[in-house]
């Protein structure tokens, strides 16, 4: 790479094998194939010194893997052991050895050529398998072909080493001799090229639970050894060289997955409703459509917040209106959802873009971000909008507007939105009739006028996080003031218990998609705050369930009228945890 090159995010999608998430430093292990030569054995006489030869480079293949067997044996997990006998058998099979030295003896070709005949025999048999596993032991096959073929051209070195810490392995496919001599503890995830559910790197993963996602297809020319790369193996997705703000992303769900046990899982598909009948419901979250397989499976009921600027990365040129449009049809036709929110680009701020137009600022999250970069940009702005709308032909939809501070920013707003669907109608082009508009509530001076900014939408998204920001001034990415970062303040729960009364008294719905939603602590005081629907990372959504399930409104109610009673942000989040920790005694700490 040129010195001072940006380094371009790359996503790619595959299949998750062994879930969660893992962030760490690519370390790519290049096989190359062994070289195959073919040519005639044309003088008889040296026939046998051929077949001696193919025999040779069978023994010595199967030395070396007893070699590793017996140098890792006390390392390393049953399972690895288990398919490097596999591999053993193999290369004692009969069927192989008689079949190729057949190949020698007949077609008068070298043992290389002999041996590659029959690997594609096999392959050609198993292909036919119909059961998935079997069908897939090929591989192994090849494994133990290709350590004969290489053995046969004198290539002997095995090819791992050199693993560093937090090390994501990059690989076209690994074979158990590579996984044996890799040192585990260091291996955050996997990601091939190569593979499905029971491939071999697919199955280590899982014994040793380290994320993994294979069938990338093209990873290996994606992701050079050192780049950073994200694995969810949850959702299938591979991201090489995040943006600093999705790496941000991805350390909160991994810090979500952290906390979820398979039992939760069964709460996934149960839905939210408190023990005394009052339905709560739950968004999830996306900044990827990748996600939203995941979001489904986790048990959420739509989309509550799609974070349509991480449409930007990847990109020097802004996305074309068909872009964004097959995008968003993809979202709005997922199966499983009731609704998509597609949430317009909260561009600049703490969130990535290259664009020119969003200079370097002094104070960039107060600046020219979000809805504000919008309306100045109208043309850029009004492409975004005529895709939501032709999507939202497909499925319901709602558009939600990020960063709304005052009255004359959201009539701006819906006026041009209003433009957008009168071209479209002009032109004949399709669009749902029937649109939910919203807006994010996450700036102070918007949570206060929440009344009169009620009247005209059809829903509110509490923005947690920036809202704790501007509120307390504490600037939500810098670290020295995060023991600041309250969201139990009692200013902030004023702000959302307004917001909540007001969207109420107007008739519309009151959502919250800030972390805040997602945070188990706080869900009995986001219910007793009376919000419609929570939106949050997917992976948290079956414990938030369980919660919810568990509790009556008139508790919450009960709780959240105690902690109004506090004047401290410490005193609540203390009376909160306790209260919490009582009644869950499991799934919660002592507050300290
Ligand atoms: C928020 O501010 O709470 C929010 C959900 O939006 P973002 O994190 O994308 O700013
Ligand atoms: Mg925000």
């Amino acid at each position: 790479m040129i010195p001072g090159e940006l380094k371009r995010t790359i996503i790619l999608q595959g299949m998750g094998v062994s879930p969660g998430i893992a962030i760490g430093t690519a370390h790519l292990i290049r096989r190359v194939d062994a070289p195959i030569s073919r040519y005639q054995i044309e003088d008889k006489s040296l026939v046998g010194e051929e077949i001696r030869r193919f025999r040779k480079a069978i023994k010595d293949s199967e030395n070396q893997l007893l070699e590793i067997k017996r140098k890792f044996k006390d390392q390393e997990g049953l399972e690895t052991l288990y398919i490097l006998d596999v591999h053993i058998m193999i290369l004692r099979d009969k069927m192989l050895i008689r079949q190729t030295i057949q190949n020698i003896e007949e077609k008068g070709v070298n043992a290389e050529w002999a041996l590659r005949m029959t690997l594609d025999k096999y392959r050609e048999v198993f292909s036919k398998v119909d059961d998935e596993y079997l069908r897939e032991r090929v591989s192994d096959v090849e494994y133990a072909g290709q350590r004969i073929l290489r053995n046969l051209a004198g290539v002997h070195h095995e090819t791992v080493s050199g693993i560093g810490e937090n090390a994501i392995i990059i690989a076209r496919d690994l074979s158990p001799a590579d996984t044996m001599q890799m040192k585990v503890e260091k291996i955050q995830g996997f990601a091939t090229d190569m593979g499905g559910k029971t491939s071999h790197t697919a199955i280590v993963a899982r014994a040793y639970e380290i994320p993994a996602v294979v069938g990338l297809e093209k990873v290996t020319t994606e992701a050079r050894t050192g780049d950073i790369v994200i694995i969810d193996g949850t959702a299938g997705a591979v991201i090489v060289n995040p943006d600093p703000e999705i790496v941000r992303r991805y350390e909160e769900k991994k810090r979500h997955y952290a906390t979820i046990e398979d039992s939760l899982l069964k709460y996934a598909r149960k839905p939210a409703v408190t023990a005394d009948k009052h339905r709560v419901l739950i968004g999830a979250n996306i900044e990827f459509t990748e996600e939203i397989a995941s979001a489904v499976q986790h048990g959420t009921d739509g989309i509550g917040l799609y974070r349509t600027e991480f449409i930007y990365i990847n990109r020097d040129r802004l996305p074309t209106e068909e872009e964004h449009f097959c995008t968003y049809k993809k979202v709005v036709e997922s199966k499983g959802i009731r609704w998509a929110t597609i949430r317009t680009f909260d561009l600049g701020g703490d969130k990535f873009i290259s664009d020119p137009r969003l200079a370097a600022e002094m104070n960039p999250v107060m600046g020219l971000r979000a809805i504000r970069f919008c309306l100045r940009e109208v043309d850029l702005f009004k492409v975004q909008l005529r895709a939501i709308l032709r999507a939202s032909a497909y499925g319901r939809t709602r558009v939600l507007f990020p960063m709304i501070s005052g009255m004359e920013e959201l009539l701006e707003t819906k006026r041009i939105f209003n433009e957008v669907k009168k071209e479209l109608k002009r032109d004949g082009i399709p669009y749902g009739k029937d649109v939910k508009i919203g807006i994010m509530m996450e700036v102070p001076s918007a949570a206060l006028i929440a009344e009169d900014l009620a009247r005209e939408v059809d829903f509110f998204s509490i923005g947690t996080n920036d809202l704790i920001q501007y509120t307390l001034a504490i600037d939500r990415v810098n670290e020295r003031v995060s023991y600041l970062y309250e969201p139990l303040h009692p200013a902030v729960l004023k702000l959302i218990r307004h917001m909540v009364e007001a969207g109420h008294k107007a008739g519309i719905e009151v959502a919250m998609c800030g972390e805040m939603a997602g945070e188990p602590v706080y869900t009995m005081v986001l219910l007793g705050l009376g919000l419609d629907e929570l939106s949050m990372n997917a992976l948290v959504i079956p414990r938030i369930k369980k919660i919810i399930r568990a509790v009556t409104m008139t508790e919450c109610r009960k709780l959240v009228d105690q902690v109004m009673g506090f004047n401290t942000a410490s005193e609540i989040e203390f009376f909160v945890r306790e209260s919490m920790r009582r009644k869950f005694t499991d799934d919660f700490e002592i507050a300290d």
